[in-house]
This record gives structure tokens, C-alpha cells and sequence, in this order.
């Protein structure tokens, strides 16, 4: 998608300090990191959100997934890590490619949310 942030750091019209590429997904650092480790792992393909993920998008959410730990480990999380999926308004998700934010360190990343 021509207007897109994200597609535009997989085409290479935006730099991104990338930690992992294969066909289908691309990992690189966030530009604001809110841990030490603070990855983005996107699809390559655009796709939105989880909310208008398709069952044609399994296959490589699982891949994002999947890759999840080998990233983590290598950039430096090697003791566990969070995933999370800002996903539509309710999820405040502010870029609309769809991305895992993996984020980790030597330490404990902190309370998931606050409770009501
Ligand atoms: P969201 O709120 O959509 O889940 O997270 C978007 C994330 O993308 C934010 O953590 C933000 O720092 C990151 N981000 C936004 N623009 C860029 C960019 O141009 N390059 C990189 N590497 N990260 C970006
Ligand atoms: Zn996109």
C-alpha cells in the first residue's frame, strides 16, 4: 500500500534498523523504544490490523509469531519477552500495517495494564 509507513521500510523508501527478514515478515527496531529490546515484526504483505486479518493471513501471523522467540533471544532478551498487538481504536494502534511489538531486556518488562 503505496501510503503506508511500514511498506514503505519493506521497500526500502523508509530505513529501518532491520533484525530479521525472510519472504513473508520483517523485523526491525522500533524507532522509539519503550524497553531495551523493543522490536516491530510485521507481515510483508499489507494487512491492516487483527481485525481485518483474513484465514488467507494465518500462515504468517503464526510465522510472526513463531519467529518471536529467535528475535528476542538474538537482540538480547534471551530470558522470556512480551508480545503485544495494538489492534483498531479500542487497542490504540497507531500505524495500520499490522505489528507484533516484542519487548524485552535483561529485565522484567513491567505490569501488563493497569487494573480497572
Ligand atoms: P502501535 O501504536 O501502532 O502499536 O505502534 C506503532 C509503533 O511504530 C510505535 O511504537 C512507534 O514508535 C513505531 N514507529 C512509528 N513510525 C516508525 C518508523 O518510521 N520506524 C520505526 N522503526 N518505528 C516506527
Ligand atoms: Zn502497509
Amino acid at each position: 500500500m503505496s501510503d503506508c509507513i511500514f511498506c514503505k521500510i519493506v521497500d526500502g523508501k523508509i530505513p529501518a534498523k532491520k533484525v530479521y527478514e525472510d519472504e513473508d515478515i520483517l523485523a526491525f527496531n522500533d524507532i522509539s523504544p519503550a524497553r531495551p529490546v523493543h522490536v516491530l515484526v510485521i507481515p510483508k504483505k499489507h494487512i491492516t490490523s487483527l481485525a481485518t486479518a483474513t484465514a488467507d493471513d494465518t500462515l504468517v501471523l503464526g510465522r510472526i509469531l513463531g519467529k518471536a522467540n529467535e528475535i528476542a533471544v538474538a537482540q538480547g532478551s534471551p530470558d522470556g519477552f512480551r508480545v503485544i498487538i495494538n489492534t483498531g481504536r479500542v487497542g490504540q494502534q497507531e500505524v495500520p500495517h499490522l505489528h507484533a511489538h516484542i519487548v524485552g531486556g535483561p529485565d522484567p518488562v513491567g505490569p501488563m495494564l493497569k487494573r480497572l
